[in-house]
């Protein structure tokens, strides 16, 4: 069995899930009391979101970079950055490092891929939405067509994710906003939705909705576990 290392903290809510996630897989896969080896480095989120909010990618690359460094020295095979918006310095983070990252946007990508989907609706933070470092991906290297919300919905989502979700706040009020934003990207022709942002999975899951989701948190977590039990 391979080793994982995981980039988390961002936010710790998230990480929780990763780490359940990768230790139920692993058992579901090899039964008995087998869980998964691996190692989680935890940074400090309101550090990060600063960083974040004030453009200042540079420190919070060194940061990812540092984080990455340690797990490889620790002894991880390959690594996972337990967030989408900080794959944003995913290309840096590999070129620093000797052992793979799994990129989380190609995890996902294959995921729709193999279902024949298309159209996809994005939703996760401003910086997921709006910015190319995840989108780009999704649409040239994967041939995929993006959907994101309007520029108040990007607001709406993005808001809801630092003030409630990444503080473990789960409101009611916040997932029908949620699920009016997702019904709105079916309208425009999304064929799935992406939650991409490690959090949304706390607020809503398939059963709130029509539309197939593809949660980035399972299929990561999920990715890993399967790349980890190859030989
Ligand atoms: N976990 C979130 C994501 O998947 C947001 C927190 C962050 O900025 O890393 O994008």
């Amino acid at each position: 069995m391979k080793t994982i290392g995981m980039i988390g903290g961002m936010s710790w809510e998230s990480s929780l899930e990763y780490y359940r996630i990768i230790n139920e897989k692993t058992r579901e896969k090899l039964g008995a009391l087998h869980s998964a080896k691996s190692l989680m480095y935890s940074v400090d989120f309101e550090e990060i979101k600063n960083l974040q909010y004030c453009g200042n990618w540079k420190e919070a690359t060194k940061i990812m970079i540092e984080a990455a460094q340690r797990l490889e020295k620790g002894g991880a095979d390959f690594v996972i950055i337990c967030t989408n918006t900080m794959h944003k310095m995913a290309e840096s983070v590999q070129n620093s490092i000797g052992i793979p990252l799994l990129h989380i946007a190609d995890a996902t990508a294959e995921r729709i891929k193999s279902q024949g989907l298309k159209k996809i609706g994005l939703l996760g933070t401003k910086f997921t939405m709006e910015e190319d470092f995840y989108k780009e991906r999704l649409i040239h290297k994967h041939g995929l067509e993006v959907i994101i919300p309007s520029p108040p919905d990007r607001q709406i989502i993005h808001d809801i994710i630092y003030d409630e979700l990444c503080l473990g706040k789960i409101n009611h009020p916040s997932k029908v906003q949620y699920i009016q934003i997702i019904n709105k990207l079916v309208d425009r022709g999304s064929e799935a939705v992406i939650l991409g942002c490690t959090e949304i999975t706390l607020l809503l899951n398939q059963e709130d909705v029509n539309v197939l989701l593809f949660d980035t948190t399972k299929i990561h977590a999920e990715t890993a576990v399967e790349i980890s039990l190859t030989k």
